[in-house]
């Protein structure tokens, strides 16, 4: 069938609006019509042709949500009509799948940069022509998507579908680190650097989960109010004091550290704010390089965590984070900002420039 999709070629600012063919879904996927997608910064990484290594031309984008129009033969959970949230890639056969661990799968990396699956082919064509579809099994820049059936994690119908595309990456991996990865339990403590989507997850989730203290770290005094607003126990200016005030406010320091940036003085930083045996996790790696004595950071039982997708199974957690939010008790519709799928060049620009937190494409 012929779609709309924003189609991400070398050279240009931002993903443009084009019209592609998409497949029909295989045995094991389905077709999705997508209603709104977020935009995360791995989007705007992977156009720029600063992330990880993509193929061209491609159709990126990887927090849709939408409505099942047509299933596989062989799909058994979903039918069409239901609501779905698309999550990441994975290959469903591994280790850390079986164990409830995709995002961990071996084949994650591939299968979400890839621009494929992982038999090697795209659903999606212009002209014949191959466009790279599948993006983190998604490609959802589109009003159409093909997803696997084991990516699509069905939800209520009554609940605002437009929302909840970020639930499938930027908002479950803050929540995810903070109550899968981390298990942080009541009592304990954690800094957050960086109060965009992910991190602003993260304080309502460590809120959640009983923190004693939760102190976010920003550049932006809006997000900051944001973040207090949203459970942080204290908010602080990143800058050249926040060492002093974060050993202010715990001599002793931090149980945790939740480290969104890729700013390497602050991968130290997030080490050094640590209590004994405290975890700093990260979700990006530093820009630049980064070349601590990594001994002596991590002297006193300290521990580096990378973290991936909050280390969350999607089918588990974004039910859980819905049932969190009608509880009013994570209230991520106050990081959304919504554009119309033709001003994808104005969203770009904002999620860009840090003016929205999280901008959601309603197609
Ligand atoms: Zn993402
Ligand atoms: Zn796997």
């Amino acid at each position: 069938m012929r779609i709309r999709a924003a189609v991400s070629r070398t050279g240009q600012i931002h993903p443009t609006i084009e019209e592609v063919d998409l497949e029909e879904p295989r045995a094991d996927e389905v077709r999705v019509r997508v209603v709104a997608s977020g935009i995360c910064h791995t989007d705007l990484f992977c156009h720029a042709g600063l992330g990880m290594p993509i193929p061209r031309p491609i159709v990126l984008g990887h927090e849709g949500a939408g409505v099942v129009e047509a299933v596989g033969s062989g799909v058994r959970d979903l039918a069409a009509g239901d609501h779905v949230v698309l999550s990441g890639a994975s290959c469903g056969h591994c280790p850390k799948c079986h164990a409830g661990r995709p995002t961990y799968c071996r084949d994650a990396m591939k299968l979400s940069f890839g621009g494929m699956r992982g038999d090697g082919s795209s659903p999606l064509s212009q002209h014949g022509e191959r466009v790279h579809g599948m993006f983190f099994a998604q490609s959802s820049f589109a009003t159409q998507v093909i997803a696997p059936e084991r990516s699509a994690v069905k939800v209520a119908k009554d609940l605002p579908l437009h929302l909840l595309g970020p639930l499938g990456c930027g908002i479950i991996t803050g929540a995810g680190s903070v109550l899968e990865a981390f298990r942080l339990r009541p009592g304990e403590s954690i800094v957050v650097f960086g109060a965009g989507s992910v991190g602003l997850a993260a304080v309502m989730a460590a809120r959640i989960a009983g923190a004693s203290r939760i102190v976010a770290v920003d550049i932006s005094e809006a997000r900051l109010r944001l973040a207090r607003e949203l459970g942080a126990t204290e908010a602080i200016a990143s800058d050249e004091t926040t060492a002093n005030a974060l050993r202010e406010i715990s001599p002793d320091g931090f149980t945790f550290s939740f480290n969104t940036t890729s700013a390497a003085e602050v991968f130290t930083l997030a080490a050094e704010c640590l209590a004994t045996e405290g975890t700093a996790g990260f979700v990006t790696r530093p820009r630049g390089a980064w070349a601590p004595n990594m001994a002596a950071l991590l002297a006193s039982g300290r521990r580096l965590q990378g973290i991936l997708g909050g280390s969350a199974a999607p089918k588990v957690f974004i039910p859980l984070m819905i049932d969190y939010w009608r509880q009013g008790r994570f209230p991520f519709e106050k990081l959304v900002h919504e554009f119309p799928f033709a001003e994808i060049g104005q969203a770009w620009e904002a999620c860009t420039q840090g003016a929205v937190v999280k901008p959601v494409l309603r197609m």
